[in-house]
């Protein structure tokens, strides 16, 4: 027997090795209109991607690879609830450890389309819920509602992280991230809490109305991937994916095939 074959490593493609995690843009759309969003205006761009076609995905990959982690964003996911549940029942069924959402938390202003969706979310296994709260997120969405949905997902009991941007840095004093940290304040009576957040970095939006912030140089893209070594296999709303399309070609083909 061939040496590659009895620890099969050789039926792998070298560059995706290390393979972990699986993310999905779900939608560009999104309710937010945030002056440090990455993806510019998010002004015509409803497309989402097949609830179905994610979901084989899924199955597809982790029959191949050892996935920790799946995850969904945009945009905002939520406007697609049904595409996040079949993806994240997909990880659930695979007993991926990490089903994970990331979500502003505003995807609806009715109270029982809000807790609908929070048990939604419980029932088909998300076991890490990121939401979005800053100074910039609420600039545009009502916070109010933002806190409807995190108490309903909570009394579903799902782990819930806030997740806030800061600008320059976590500990910089500047009126955004004053402000970030008065919101994040206003869920520790439910015992809601940040992660460490993210820094934003200069990019769409964020380059063009907060330039002025990035004067000591650009941070580290925390989002940057070496394509020699593909830890995460990310679609997007069209299906594209490693430099194909999952509606154009098998999953698996695209993955074996991927060069760098
Ligand atoms: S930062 Fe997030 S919530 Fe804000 S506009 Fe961009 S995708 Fe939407």
């Amino acid at each position: 027997m061939d040496v590659c074959e009895s620890v099969g490593a050789c039926r792998m493609n070298p560059y995706l090795k290390n393979l972990t995690k699986i993310e999905f843009v779900v939608t560009y759309a999104c309710t937010g209109r945030c002056k440090h969003c990455s993806e510019w205006d998010h002004t015509s761009c409803g497309e989402r991607i097949d609830p179905q076609t994610a979901a084989d995905a899924v199955r597809k990959i982790a029959a191949e690879y050892d996935i920790k982690t799946v995850m969904a964003f945009g945009g905002e996911p939520l406007l697609y609830a049904d595409t996040v549940c079949a993806i994240m029942k997909a990880a659930k069924e695979l007993h991926i450890p990490k089903r994970q959402v990331i979500t502003n938390g505003y995807f609806s202003k009715n109270a029982e389309k809000i807790r609908e969706v929070a048990e939604g979310l419980a029932a088909c296994g998300v076991n890490d819920l990121l939401l979005s709260v800053d100074a910039f997120h609420q600039e545009t969405i009502p916070l109010d509602t933002v806190k409807q949905f995190a108490w309903e997902a909570k009394k579903c009991g799902i782990p819930i992280r806030l997740q806030p941007a800061w600008l320059v840095s976590a500990t910089d004093d500047n009126p955004y991230n004053r402000k970030t940290r008065e919101i994040l304040s206003g869920f520790a009576d439910r015992e809601l809490f940040a992660n460490e957040g993210n820094v934003i970095f200069p990019k769409g939006n964020a380059l063009e109305y907060l330039a002025e912030y990035f004067t000591d140089g650009f941070p580290e893209n925390p989002y940057a991937e070496d394509p020699r070594d593909v830890r995460c296999v990310s679609f997007e709303p069209n299906g594209n994916v490693l430099g194909g399309n999952v509606y154009g070609r098998d999953i698996m083909e695209i993955v074996k095939g991927y060069a760098p």
